[in-house]
C-alpha cells in the first residue's frame, strides 16, 4: 500500500473512533435503515448519520463541491474496510445515493447536481423511482403518464405503480412521456416534487406483512421546466442507465445479512465428532452455495471494474442481476430449511426475533426476481446482447 494510502488509512480510523458511536456496533439493529419504510430515529443513528453527511464519507466518491467526499476509489475502499471493522454501517443509504446520484452526476445540468446532491449525499432527501406503471412493466417504454407542455412548465397527469417507498419520499424521479406520436423517443426524464398540489401515494399491503410500495397518482401537477434532466423526449437512454446502476446494486446486496450459514445450521443442526456440521448432505448444499456466492462476487467486482473503464459488455448487468436473484433465494431458503420447525412462525414468543426476520425476508426476498426488471426479460437481454441470439 502506497504511503498516500497509509496516511488516508490512519485519518480514517482516527475520524471514525472520534465519531463513530461505540453502541451502534454493539447492537446491529441500532444501525437498520429500511429504505422504503419509516427513519431510523435512535439518537446514536441520528449523530452517526449527521457526522457523515457533513464530512461526505456517505458517498465517499462524490466530488466535493456535491456534498460527497472526493475520494479515490482506493480511499473509498480503504474506508469500508476500516468501518467494516468496527462494525459500522454507512448510514447514507437509498434511491436519492444509490440510482438518482449516479444519474444526475453524468445527466443533470450544473443547478440540478448542486441543489439535489448535497442533501442526498447528507441523507436529507429520499427519493422513489416512478417507472412502472398498470399497463407499463417489462415493456417500459409503453408508459402513458403525460406531461404536457405549458411553457415554462409542465403538467403531469397519470398513474404510477409500485413506487418503492413514494409514501415517505420527497422526490420522484419519473418517466414521462412528452411525445405520443412516438415509443422510446416520446419519454422524458422529470423531477417531481412529491410535495407538490395533486400527488396522491396510497400505499399497498403485502404478504409479509408491511408496505414498502405505493400507487402513485398524478392529476394535474405542476412540474417547473427546470426539473426536466437531459434533453426533452431523450429520457430513454437515462432511464436506462439508471437501471444499470440498479441492477448492479441489487447485485451487490448481502442476501441475509451478514449471518454464517454453517454456524446457524451447526447451532440448529448439531455437529459430528471432528466439529463439522451433523448433516452431510446440507452441508454439501452450503459449501455449493458458498462457492456461487462467491463466483458472484468476483463478476460483481469484474462488472465495476469494467465500468469503471468504460468497458462494460452490454447485458453484463443483467447477467448479475439473475445470479444475485437466484443466489439470495437460495439462500433464503437455506436458512429457513437450517431453522426447521423454528423457521415456520409468523408471530409469537415460541421464535426468536431473528427467527421471524428469517421468515418475512424470505418472503420478501422473492421480488428480487421481479423489480430492477424481471429474471425473464433479463434472460431476452442476455441472450440478444450476449449471446447474439436473434429477437423472436
Ligand atoms: C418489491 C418491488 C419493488 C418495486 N419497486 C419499483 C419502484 O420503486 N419503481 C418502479 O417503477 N417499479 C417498481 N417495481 C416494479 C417492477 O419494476 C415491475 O414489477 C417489473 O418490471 C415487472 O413488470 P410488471 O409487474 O408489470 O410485470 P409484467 O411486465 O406484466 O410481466 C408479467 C410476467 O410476464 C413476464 N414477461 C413479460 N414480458 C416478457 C417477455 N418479453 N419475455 C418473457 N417474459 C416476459 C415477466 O417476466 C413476468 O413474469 C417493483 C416491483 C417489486 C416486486
Amino acid at each position: 500500500m502506497s504511503r498516500e494510502l497509509s496516511a488516508f488509512r490512519r485519518e480514517a480510523r482516527d475520524w471514525l473512533a472520534a465519531n463513530f458511536p461505540v453502541a451502534l456496533a454493539a447492537d446491529p439493529a441500532l444501525q437498520a435503515v429500511d429504505v422504503h419504510g419509516p427513519p431510523n430515529t435512535h439518537p446514536d443513528h441520528v449523530a452517526w448519520k449527521r457526522r457523515m453527511g457533513e464530512k461526505g464519507w456517505g458517498v465517499p466518491t462524490w466530488p466535493l463541491a456535491y456534498g460527497g467526499g472526493g475520494l479515490s476509489r482506493d480511499e473509498a475502499s480503504v474506508l469500508a474496510d476500516e468501518m467494516a471493522r468496527i462494525g459500522a454501517a454507512n448510514p447514507i443509504v437509498g434511491m436519492s445515493v444509490s440510482l438518482l446520484g449516479p444519474t444526475l452526476l453524468e445527466f443533470g445540468d450544473e443547478a440540478q447536481k448542486r441543489r439535489h446532491l448535497p442533501p442526498a449525499a447528507r441523507g436529507e432527501t429520499r427519493w422513489c423511482q416512478g417507472y412502472s406503471e398498470p399497463g407499463a412493466g417489462s415493456d417500459l417504454a409503453a408508459l402513458q403518464c403525460r406531461a404536457e407542455d405549458h411553457g415554462d412548465h409542465f403538467r403531469v397527469t397519470g398513474q404510477k405503480l409500485w413506487t418503492s417507498g413514494a409514501h415517505y419520499a420527497d422526490w420522484c424521479f419519473c418517466l414521462v412521456r412528452t411525445d405520443t406520436t412516438k415509443k422510446h423517443e416520446g419519454i422524458s426524464f422529470l423531477l417531481i416534487d412529491m410535495r407538490s398540489p395533486g400527488v396522491e401515494a396510497r400505499p399497498i399491503p403485502l404478504i409479509y406483512g408491511w408496505s414498502t410500495f405505493c400507487e402513485v397518482f398524478f392529476t394535474d401537477v405542476a412540474v417547473p421546466k427546470e426539473n426536466l434532466v437531459g434533453p426533452l423526449n431523450g429520457g430513454w437512454a437515462i432511464a436506462k442507465r439508471l437501471l444499470q446502476f440498479e441492477r448492479t446494486g441489487i447485485g451487490g446486496a448481502r442476501g441475509a445479512g451478514a449471518v454464517s450459514l454453517a454456524a446457524r445450521a451447526k447451532a440448529y443442526g448439531g455437529t459430528d465428532a471432528d466439529g463439522r456440521l451433523r448433516d452431510g448432505d446440507l452441508r454439501a448444499r452450503i459449501a455449493a452455495h458458498d462457492v456461487d456466492a462467491r463466483t458472484l462476487a468476483l463478476m460483481l467486482e469484474r462488472l465495476r471494474a469494467e465500468s469503471r473503464a468504460d468497458q462494460a459488455r452490454a447485458g453484463l448487468d443483467s447477467v448479475v442481476k439473475n445470479a444475485a436473484a437466484a443466489v439470495s433465494a437460495r439462500r433464503r431458503e437455506l436458512l429457513i430449511e437450517i431453522l426447521g420447525g423454528q423457521g415456520l412462525g409468523w408471530s409469537g414468543d415460541a421464535y426468536g426475533p431473528d427467527e421471524l426476520d428469517a421468515v418475512r425476508d424470505w418472503l420478501a426476498d422473492k421480488a428480487k426476481s421481479i423489480y430492477g426488471g424481471t429474471t425473464e426479460v433479463q434472460d431476452n437481454v442476455i441472450a440478444k446482447r450476449i449471446l447474439g441470439l436473434p429477437a423472436r
